[in-house]
């Protein structure tokens, strides 16, 4: 890894910190209050090694195969990995092993599967319910009037725990996602009145995250803004 590569991605970093900090700052909340995941999708083992360098801690991934070469890779760092892509049932045993946390569960099937599949000696996988917050035909993720009985399914299972809710809103609305945030935040909380410990709301990526920390993220999934412009895919 060369030192301007490596120089490129330190001033990112830092710059995405900086405004994650600047966003909580105008939204009167505590910079520790938002977790910065960054999705390394694409991404080189090397590139995740040169960030985990710098101090970044969570990373996350959509593709299992890929995912699995890049955690294999870096053993004993301490790393903490986020399956946030869609769920192929065949594949939820790789999730259940090798992932702190899901944040893409959609149906009572898979939650199923991955607490069955979630290994003995490991802690409760960490689950969000994923939202197609703007019912978009493209997205993946359940509507918010179905969010309460997957919910009340996930606490049933005790190798999952249930933490919160994702979404990502439409890309091309006026308000930046603000008014979808808004909804999902008060998904959120009418969930908390009957579920206690609900404390996720993973919400945000690299164009609108300042939107989404100021409408109560607490876990933002940041790609491009750290790594630059994803290879197109073939
Ligand atoms: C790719 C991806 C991201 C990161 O997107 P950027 O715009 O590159 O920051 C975040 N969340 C999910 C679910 C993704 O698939």
């Amino acid at each position: 890894m060369g030192h301007s590569t490596t120089a490129t991605l330190s001033s990112r970093f830092n710059r995405v910190k900086a405004e994650l900090e600047s966003a909580c700052r105008e939204a009167g909340r505590a910079a520790d209050s938002v977790q910065l995941i960054a999705v390394s999708k694409t991404r080189s083992a090397d590139e995740v090694a040169e960030l985990a360098s710098l101090g970044q801690r969570d990373f996350a991934e959509n593709y299992v195969q890929e995912a699995l070469e890049k955690i294999t890779a870096l053993p004993g760092r301490n790393l903490c990995w986020h399956f946030i892509g869609p769920i192929q049932s065949n594949k939820s045993r790789d999730i259940a092993s090798h992932f702190a946390w899901v944040h893409s569960v959609d149906r009572d099937r898979i939650a199923r599967r991955l607490n069955d599949q979630r290994p003995d000696g490991l802690p409760p996988l960490n689950v969000c319910i994923q939202v197609n917050i703007d019912d978009e035909d493209s997205k993946s993720g359940i509507s918010p009037e179905q969010v309460p009985a997957l919910a009340a399914l996930i606490t049933t299972l005790p190798r999952l725990r249930l933490r919160g809710l994702m979404a990502i809103p439409r890309p091309d609305s006026a308000d930046r996602g603000a008014s979808a945030f808004r909804r999902l935040a008060m998904t959120l909380s009418s969930l908390g009145n009957t579920m206690p410990g609900l404390d996720t709301l993973s919400m945000g990526m690299s164009d609108d995250f300042d939107v989404a920390i100021r409408e109560g993220a607490t876990h933002i999934r940041i790609g491009t803004a750290l790594f630059g412009p994803r290879p197109a895919k073939p």
